[in-house]
C-alpha cells in the first residue's frame, strides 16, 4: 500500500493511471476512505426520494441487478460535504421550478451533475469487471479507445472538485426538453450508453439528454432541430430525439484531449484547454439510415414501432417531431388519429 497524501486544492486526480478503481479511494481525490461510510449514492438521496426510486431496479452490463439505493461510490468527507451535497442542494431547487429551472442553470453545473452520475454507473460497471468472479460480457477495461475517452471526460468532471474554467469550450452537449403532460406516464426514466457516453434522465416533465465527451460538436450539429424541439413534446418525439442523440454519439468520430494550463502561485483556478486531435478524419462517421432506425426501434420500443414501418422510405426514417412537409409537428395522440 503506498502512503497518498491529499491533493491540494488544484491538483487535478487520475485514478485511470493505473486503473485505481476502488470502493477505499475518494473517486474525486484519491484520499483513502472507509466504506460503508465513505460514500454518495449514485442518484443522490433527493432524487430516490422524490421518485421513489430507492429499491428500483437496474441492470448492469454483466447482466447483474442491483437497487438504485445500493449504487453508491467512495466519497471522502471533505469532497462530499463541500463538493457534491451543494451541488445537489443547487440542483434539488432547479428540480423544484421543473424544466424552467434546469434551464436557469449554467452548463458547467449541468454536466458536472449529469456526469456525476454517469461516472457513477462507470466506476459501478468497472468494479464488477475487476471482480475476479464476475464474467463480463462487455469488457470495458480492456477497451483502448473506451478508455482513453473516460479518461478525457475526467478531467472537465473534476470541476467539481476543484475550481476550473474550461476555455472558450463546453465538454459535453446537453439538451433540455420539456415532456408534454398529455399522454405521459413516466414520472422518472433514466437510460445511458457508457460506450458513447450518451446519457438521459427524465424528472417529471424535463429531460435532460447529453453526449457528456463531445465538446458540444452534437448540440451544434443539432441545433436547427433543437430549436425546432423548443415546445413541449410528445413522449415519442422525446424518443425520437434521444434517438438522433445517442445515434451521433455513436457515429462521432473524434475524441477530445485536455490540458490543464500549468499552475502559477496566486492562482485561484485551473484552466483547461481543449484539443480535437486527428484533423485529417472527418469529425463524423456517416450516417447510415438502416443503423439510425435500429437507434430508432430501440428507444421507440414502448411504442411498438416495427421497424418495417420504420425504415418503409429508406431514405427517410419515420419522424415524429417534423410532419411531411419537414415541419416541426404537433403530436398530441399517439398513435395519430387520422386527420
Ligand atoms: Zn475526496
Amino acid at each position: 500500500m503506498s502512503e497518498i497524501q491529499p491533493l491540494d486544492d488544484l491538483t487535478l486526480y487520475d485514478p485511470f493511471e493505473g486503473m485505481r478503481f476502488t470502493m477505499h479511494r475518494c473517486f474525486l481525490c484519491g484520499t483513502p476512505t472507509a466504506p460503508p461510510q465513505d460514500t454518495i449514492p449514485v442518484f443522490a438521496d433527493w432524487l430516490m426520494t422524490r421518485y421513489n426510486l430507492r429499491e428500483r431496479q437496474i441492470k448492469l452490463l454483466d447482466m447483474s441487478i442491483v437497487q438504485y439505493q445500493d449504487l453508491r461510490i467512495a466519497c471522502c468527507p471533505r469532497c462530499r460535504t463541500q463538493h457534491v451535497e451543494p451541488l445537489e442542494a443547487r440542483m434539488e431547487a432547479a428540480a423544484e421550478k421543473g424544466v424552467a429551472g434546469f434551464r436557469e442553470v449554467d452548463e458547467q453545473t449541468l454536466f458536472l451533475w449529469l456526469g456525476k452520475m454517469f461516472y457513477g454507473i462507470l466506476v459501478t460497471e468497472l468494479l464488477t469487471e475487476l471482480d475476479p468472479l464476475a464474467r463480463p460480457q462487455y469488457p470495458l477495461a480492456e477497451n483502448a479507445l473506451l478508455l482513453r475517452r473516460f479518461q478525457a471526460f475526467f478531467q472537465p468532471l473534476q470541476a467539481l472538485r476543484v475550481p476550473m474554467e474550461y476555455d472558450d469550450f463546453t465538454p459535453a452537449s446537453i439538451f433540455i426538453l420539456e415532456a408534454d403532460p398529455r399522454e405521459d406516464t413516466m414520472p422518472f426514466e433514466y437510460d445511458d450508453d457508457l460506450s458513447t457516453m450518451g446519457f438521459s434522465i427524465k424528472l417529471g416533465n424535463a429531460v435532460l439528454v447529453a453526449c457528456l465527451v463531445d465538446n458540444g460538436i452534437i448540440q451544434q450539429a443539432m441545433r436547427r432541430v433543437y430549436q425546432d424541439a423548443y415546445r413541449p413534446l410528445h413522449p415519442v418525439q422525446i424518443a425520437e430525439f434521444k434517438a438522433r442523440v445517442y445515434y451521433a454519439a455513436y457515429i462521432l468520430n473524434v475524441i477530445p484531449d485536455y490540458y490543464p494550463r500549468a499552475v502559477r502561485p496566486g492562482d485561484t483556478e485551473v484552466v483547461l484547454d481543449t484539443l480535437i486531435d486527428d484533423v485529417t478524419t472527418s469529425i463524423f462517421n456517416p450516417w447510415e439510415n438502416s443503423a439510425y432506425g435500429q437507434s430508432l426501434l430501440e428507444m421507440w420500443k414502448r411504442w411498438q414501432i416495427p421497424l418495417e414501418e420504420i425504415l418503409r422510405n429508406p431514405a427517410e426514417p419515420l419522424t415524429f417531431l417534423y410532419d411531411a412537409d419537414g415541419q416541426p409537428q404537433v403530436l398530441e395522440h399517439f398513435p395519430q388519429k387520422a386527420g
